[in-house]
């Protein structure tokens, strides 16, 4: 083989990027802890956790240890005719951290996949009950749901690039997004245009879906508890299914372990991933209550899907290991420490003129400039201090693995991190 790394820039593609004009991309010789270790040595804290789901951070032992033994069982199986107890013990785990809510739990290779699947449920769910008029959805703006079709069709249309795919995506509804950031700043308006367009359209929207509290991949835009609140109220007086999108929420990010506790309610459907295996392996979560799976069923309909590696022993396993550490570890703790770092690590740079405003909700802590990031050049600022960032559009923002709080010296060096790729952005 000629070099690796010459190889993989000629012939693979990486996401959202050229292959023709490649970007850098730089190779790893491995991870621990809370770093990053490149191949020359360097050791970079993780300011991402790897696309937000290494929640727990690398080379964990209790989950390197959770796949070996599985892997002494078996990899895998195909989930049709038959069934393993790895599966078993995580739906248990999920039923449970939900509070025997949910009847049922469909596991999926991915995030994307899970919000097919959601959506999937609930248009079989009025189908089943003779009324297949309702099949769009509903949602709001700057939202990010995936990169498979019917995810797409639920992302902002602007940033999810609909131009390029009219006439393919599904039409769906699209809400203002709200404004509010806090409860206290709750103001009735901020739910206006999602009430105007389920007046007018309950008739034909099968669902509404929206991420909980915090708009991820869309613009890291925080909202009220207040406002899925609302949107909960409304779903049940229009007849609509609420699907919660929890897959870059779940699993104590914001908080509390799920989003949507914070408004005191619960969705028809929920979906769950990346931090579902601690960031070990792809799998995702689609959690449907006693209400939805019957009304899928009705008329001895059955749920219509079932991929390869659907419930993969090995992710099953590692899943239900990260659920069990989790819940055995600080975590409510070490993400309010981690909010307190970014609110007040990040304040000063709000002083900025380029900056347009900084903000944190649990572990997650976002500097918005008024301008595009230019990315290599903010990132490798960030490198020279020791940290791995992925700023997109006008964000810089850090979503690390929890047991960071625990290290004060990493804290500051992603801290110095950001603040230095937010300086070096605005410099020229
Ligand atoms: N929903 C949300 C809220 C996400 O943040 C993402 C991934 N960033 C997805 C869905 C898609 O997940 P995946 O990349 O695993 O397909």
């Amino acid at each position: 083989m000629t070099d690796w790394k010459e190889l993989d820039r000629r012939h693979i593609w990486h996401p959202y990027a050229p292959l023709l004009n490649p970007m850098p991309a730089y190779p790893v010789a491995g991870a621990e802890g809370v770093e990053i270790i490149l191949e020359d040595g360097k050791r970079l804290v993780d300011g991402m956790a790897s696309w937000w789901c290494a929640i727990h951070g690398y080379r964990v032992p209790e989950l390197d240890a959770a796949i070996r033994d599985q892997l002494g069982r078996m990899a895998h199986v195909m989930f049709g005719g038959l069934t393993h107890e790895p599966a078993a013990r995580l739906a248990a785990h999920l039923l449970r951290l939900t509070d025997g809510f949910y009847r049922a739990v469909f596991f999926a290779d991915s995030g994307s996949v899970a919000v097919e699947v959601a959506i999937k449920m609930a248009l079989q769910y009025w189908f089943a009950q003779g009324r297949p008029e309702k099949k769009r959805l509903l949602t709001i703006r700057h939202g990010y749901h995936g990169d498979t079709f019917a995810a797409m069709s639920v992302c902002d249309p602007v940033q999810g690039m609909h131009h390029m795919f009219r006439g393919v995506l599904p039409e769906q509804l699209f809400a203002e997004a709200p404004r509010a950031r806090t409860d206290t700043e709750w103001q009735d308006e901020d739910i206006a245009s999602f009430r105007r367009l389920l007046q007018a359209h309950a008739h034909e929207i099968a669902a509404v879906i929206f991420e909980p509290l915090v708009q991820g991949a869309g613009g890291m835009r925080f909202h009220a508890p207040r406002f899925v609140r609302e949107a909960r109220r409304l779903c049940d007086e229009y007849e609509v299914l609420l699907i919660l999108d929890e897959i870059a929420t779940g699993f104590g990010r914001t908080g509390s372990m799920f989003a949507h506790e914070q408004a005191g309610v619960r969705p028809d459907i929920l979906c769950l991933g990346k931090a579902l295996t601690g960031g070990y392996m792809t799998l995702a979560a689609v959690l449907a209550t006693e209400k939805v799976v019957e009304g899928v069923e009705a008329g001895g309909h059955v749920l219509m899907h079932g991929p390869t590696f659907m419930a993969n022993p090995l992710a099953c396993s590692v899943a239900a290991a990260s659920i069990e550490l989790l819940v055995r570890s600080p975590w409510q703790a070490r993400v309010k420490k981690l909010e307190a770092a970014f609110s007040e690590g990040l304040a000063e740079l709000a002083k900025l003129s380029g900056v347009a405003d900084v903000r944190a909700r649990g572990a997650i802590g976002v500097v918005e400039l008024r301008h595009p990031v230019p990315v290599v050049k903010a990132q490798q600022a960030a490198m020279r201090e020791g940290a791995w960032l992925r700023p997109f559009g006008r964000l810089i923002y850090a979503m690390p693995p929890y047991p960071l709080a625990d290290d004060e010296a990493k804290l500051a060096r992603l801290l110095a991190g950001m603040h230095a790729a937010v300086r070096a952005s605005l410099e020229g």
